[in-house]
């Protein structure tokens, strides 16, 4: 059974409709995390599932029992769910010891202490139980909130943009612990982010949320080369659109003539019969093109991004179509220098030209 199940789930603010019919399901001990652009409902969907909204439409379950449907909903904290807000949230007048206490309500004092001396050695704060918040930086401050949250050991734990007011380096290095901390508790997450890097390195699984609607729901590999419509292409990584027309059932033929012949054409849903002819936009990521001297198709460099271990390259075939192409960055080409290229994917992915 799965510890949390959304089925057709819609919220309104008066007519406004902000979640828009979102099902997914999520198994114990899973990190989800939902991405999306500011705005497109990832908040309210969250809250939705924590009780602090009614829904309009459709069920929540949580351990296969319903706590949110139309007209019924099982109060905040008889859902043992846990929060984390962007903020932290901590008490300002409680020491640390204390802070992660409050969220164990009333265990007998013994069985307390113990779960908070080991909850504050699972966040790395071991030994600072006697400070305030205010003598924490971001990221323990951040952490103290994680343990409180996980002390009573909830069923879910909800996780809104838990990094954003921390700065780039520290986000990364906390998304990475955060996730550890998570899989040692074994606790099932979802957290919300917009930002996809984050994501990347917490989440088992991603839903893509837009306007509402949860876009693709997905392991990051398929998110990223198997994206199901063009929103996703787009919102997630690099990449451009090339014309095509699928010739021979599985093959694209492209300006490039025979650059990615012989390569599997998948059509996405928004071309699902995809016959012979049919007019596609096939999406292809930096790391698809690679630099190969013996190939007789040529590029000319447009442009280049030094980026450290590699370098962004903007590409002009000879058609005038641009592409990108990412490569070690000892490959170093001049702008205006024409290098042999060719495609190393093992499908691609084409979208029916709208
Ligand atoms: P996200 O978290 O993805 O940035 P939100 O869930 O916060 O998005 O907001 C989604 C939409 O709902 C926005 O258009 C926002 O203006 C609207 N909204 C959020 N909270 C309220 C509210 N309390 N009353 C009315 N509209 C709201
Ligand atoms: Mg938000």
């Amino acid at each position: 059974m799965a510890q949390l199940e959304l089925n057709g789930v819609v919220q309104r603010y008066g007519k406004h409709t902000v979640v828009a019919g979102v099902d997914f399901q999520l198994e114990a001990g899973s990190i989800a995390c939902l991405l999306g652009p500011s705005g497109c409902g990832k908040t309210t969907l969250l809250r939705c599932i924590a009780g602090f909204e009614d829904i309009a439409d459709g069920e929540i379950r949580l351990h296969g029992a319903v706590v949110s449907r139309a007209g019924l909903s099982t109060p905040p904290e008889k859902r043992r769910i846990g929060m984390v807000f962007q903020d932290y949230a901590l008490f300002p007048h409680l020491t640390v010891e204390q802070n992660v206490a409050f969220g164990l309500g009333r265990k007998p004092a013994e069985d307390a202490h113990l779960r908070v001396r080991q909850l504050l050695a699972t966040v790395g704060l071991h030994g600072q139980g006697g400070k305030y918040p205010h003598e924490l930086s971001g990221g323990q401050q951040q952490r103290v909130a994680l343990a409180r949250a996980l002390a009573p050991r909830p069923e879910l734990i909800l996780l809104d943009e838990p990094f954003s007011n921390l700065d780039v380096g520290l986000r990364e290095r906390l998304s990475v612990e955060v996730r550890d901390i998570l899989k040692r508790e074994g606790s099932t997450a979802i957290m919300v982010t917009h930002d996809q890097h984050e994501a990347f390195a917490m989440a088992d699984e991603i839903g893509i949320m837009y306007e509402g609607r949860i876009q693709q729901w997905d392991v990051p590999y398929n998110l990223y080369h198997r994206p199901a419509n063009r929103f996703v292409a787009d919102f997630i990584g690099q990449g451009v659109l090339l014309p095509g027309v699928v010739a021979g059932g599985t093959n694209v033929e492209m300006e490039l003539g025979r650059l990615i012949s012989d390569i599997p054409v998948e059509c996405s849903e928004t071309c699902a019969n995809c016959d012979d002819g049919c007019d596609v936009d096939v999406l292809l990521r930096p790391d698809d093109v690679v630099h190969d001297d013996r190939s007789a198709l040529q590029a000319e460099v447009l442009h280049k991004a030094f980026r450290g271990a590699d370098i962004l390259y903007t590409l002009r075939l000879a058609s005038g179509a641009e592409v990108l192409s990412l490569v070690p960055s000892h490959h170093n080409h001049a702008i205006g220098e024409k290098i042999g290229i060719r495609l190393d994917a093992d499908h691609v992915i084409a979208f029916k030209k709208q």
